[in-house]
Parts: structure tokens; sequence; C-alpha cells
């Protein structure tokens, strides 16, 4: 199908279940359609609008003519040794971003993208190097759990494959808030993809504002990228920070915890070698997260091309952990997993071209990131 003809329909992915009825209201038809229609593209993965056999025939003529299901296109598949795969998907002109399906034993983890590249520019990720072109819309960020339910083989009524989703691919999601916010809730949506709220992460680099706004709008699982446990070494690490300073990013993480009756809030630091991963920080970082609702998530730093960070050694990780442990903070190591497809955490890189041109680290002052 060309992109006009796509241009002139409304793609279904889009929408949440209250839009929808609005949208099959305004065809003309009650709004319990819209049930039936979620239960087609959700439950059983349908997005050819023929074989909806249980609608109107009428009413299928009328959905050819003004809706669509569409999911971005694949560009290229990878497959790790490990079973991790990673698909690049087409944006536009050339552009691309990227997914990622993380199997474990006892669950599967679907890791999606938010924006094509990053105007956050975190100085270890690979991302950010690429820097920004555009937010996805909220069909592209649903259509990514559509499409790799269908690359994974999904059966309606099967056993899922995917059984948790992580907004941690490229971008940073509360920039793209207005699309990932719907997106959020067709994934919670019993009707939609039904899956648990503590199993839909969305994982920021602190933008504050917005994690008060999410609070209030949904109540998916929480991430955090801490990364450093002064505000001296996360200015450096992760610029957002001297606009938003640690003890407000906490503020606003405890904040989200209440408001939701959350567990606790998952904090990732990567492990850079003798830049954060020494035993004063471990202390440090203990003095914050000590007696909260926190959990601590050591990732090992994943190189790219270009980079000067270096991966801390594994005993050093191991310890830093152990001191955490010790003065009574939850912290585990992330298993490093599709790294020989450039899969893992922060080398996800895609094809972007930089709209932006000037990054958060350079200018706070001026770029919007909402
Ligand atoms: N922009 C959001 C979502 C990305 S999540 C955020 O920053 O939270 C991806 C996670 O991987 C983030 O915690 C990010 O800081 C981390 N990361 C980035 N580059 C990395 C690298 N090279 N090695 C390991 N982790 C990295």
């Amino acid at each position: 199908m060309n992109d006009v003809v796509r241009a002139t329909r409304t793609n279904l992915l889009g929408l949440e279940k209250a839009e929808l009825e609005a949208f099959v209201v305004a065809l003309g038809n009650k709004p319990f359609r819209a049930r039936q229609l979620m239960s087609w593209l959700y439950k059983r993965g349908e997005g050819d609008f023929a074989a909806m056999t249980d609608l109107a025939r009428e009413f299928r003529a009328q959905l050819s003519e003004h809706a669509i299901v569409a999911t971005p296109e694949v560009v290229s598949r990878h497959d790790s040794a490990d079973g991790t795969r990673k698909w690049l998907l087409k944006a536009e002109a050339g552009q691309a971003f990227e997914m990622v399906f993380i199997p474990e034993t006892d669950r599967g983890t679907l890791c999606i993208s938010s924006q094509v590249g990053c105007a956050l520019d975190c100085a270890f990720c690979s991302t950010a190097q690429q820097g920004f072109n555009r937010n996805l819309d909220t069909a592209e960020i649903v259509g990514q759990l559509w499409l790799a339910n269908r690359e994974l083989g999904f059966e309606p009524g099967g056993q899922r494959r995917i059984t948790n989703v992580v907004l941690m691919g490229m971008g940073e999601p509360l920039a793209n808030f207005r699309a990932v916010v719907p997106a959020i809730r067709i994934m919670l949506d019993d009707l939609g993809f039904d899956i648990s709220r503590r199993r839909v992460t969305l994982s920021t680099s602190g933008l504050v504002p917005q994690m008060y706004k999410l609070a209030e709008e949904t109540n998916c699982a929480l991430a955090v990228s801490l990364h450093a446990p002064n505000d001296a070494l996360r200015n450096e690490l992760v610029p957002i920070n001297r606009k938003h300073p640690i003890a407000e990013l906490l503020d606003a993480c405890w904040h989200y915890i209440d408001e939701q009756n959350g567990r606790s809030v998952t904090f990732e630091y990567v492990m850079l070698d003798g830049v954060n991963d020494q035993p004063e920080h471990a202390r440090e970082l203990a003095r914050l997260l000590k007696g909260r609702p926190a959990k601590l998530n050591l990732i090992p730093f994943n190189p790219f091309p270009g980079t000067s960070f270096r991966r801390s050694p594994a005993h050093v990780i191991a310890a830093f952990r152990d001191a955490l442990i010790q003065r009574g903070v939850l912290a585990t190591i992330r298993r490093t997993r599709g790294d020989d497809i450039d899969a893992a955490c922060g080398q996800l890189a895609g094809r972007v071209n930089d709209r932006l041109r000037v990054r958060l680290g350079d200018k706070l002052i001026g770029v919007t990131v909402q």
C-alpha cells in the first residue's frame, strides 16, 4: 500500500479504546463494535478486516475504506547467538529505528523505541551519537508490539512469547509523552494487549515534570537512568541532570510510587570503568536509596564505535553490588544480551538523520523535549 493511501486512512493501532469507540460511532455504528474490533486486533492478532467474520459486511467495507492496521515495516532482522532478536524498522527517507526481543526461561521481554534517535545526549549511549530526528507516533509504538507478536509466531489463545515490554529502546519516552501514554494504555487495557502494569516499564533519563504528569495519566512500572550518585558526576554523564538534579529526580520517583501504589523504582546504573564504579560511589548511592522503594540494576557498559568509556571488570561490578546489598539496598547485575548483534543496552543506533543538531549537553536552554 502506498503512503498516500495510508495517510488518508486511520491506523487503528494508534487508537485507545475511547478513541476507537468515537471512530466507529463517527462511521455510524454502535460503540460496542469497538470492543469487537479490539478483540480481533489484540486477542487474535488479526489485521485483515475481511477476516473479521462476526462484523457486519457493511461495517467491514467501511473499515476497509477508512481504516488500516499498519505496523512499521521491517528493514532487516538480526539473530544473536543467545536467542536475542533485533529488528531494524523503517521510518522514512532511509531512516530506521530498532526493536529487540530478549527471551529468558521464565519470560520474554520486548524492548521498543519511542523516538527516531534521541536528543538527551548521555555521554555513554550510542543512540545519543546519532542525534534526534523525530518522535514515533502512537501507532508506530503499539505497532512494534503488534508486529513482534506476529514475527514471533503469535497464536490466538496460545502461550505468550512476549510477557514484558520495556520502553528502553531508542529515544526518551517522556520527551514523546503525548504518543507514549496512549500506547501504554493500549498495552495495559484488558481489551488491548492486557499486559499487567508491572510488566510494562517506562525508562526515563529523568524528565522530572513529565514524571509527575505520568503519575496522573498511567500506572506502568518506572525505571530511571541514574548512573551517578552525585550531581557533579551525573551532570557529565546524563546532561538533563543540569536542569533536574538528583534530589528533584528522586522526589519525583517517590511521588510516582506513592501515587501509583507501586512497589519500587528500578534505577539503572551503567558500570563505567574508573568513572562511577568506586567504593565511595556505592556508599553515596546507598545513602540516597536506603530505606526507599528502590532497586538498583547495574548494567555492564556496552561499548560502541568511537566511545572512550570501558566496561568495569566483572569483579568490580560484583563488589559494587555486594557493597550496596550490605548497606541494605537491593542490587542486581543485568545480564548482557544480544551484544554480538549490537542489540544490548545503549547499542541501538538505527539510522538517524539528525534534525536537531543541537544536543542537550551543549545547550540546555531552548531545546524543547516534550
Ligand atoms: N532514554 C531512556 C530509555 C533508554 S533505556 C533512558 O535513558 O532511560 C536504555 C538504558 O540503557 C538506559 O538506562 C541507558 O542509560 C542505558 N545505556 C545507554 N547506553 C549504554 C551503554 N553503552 N551500555 C549500557 N547501558 C547503556
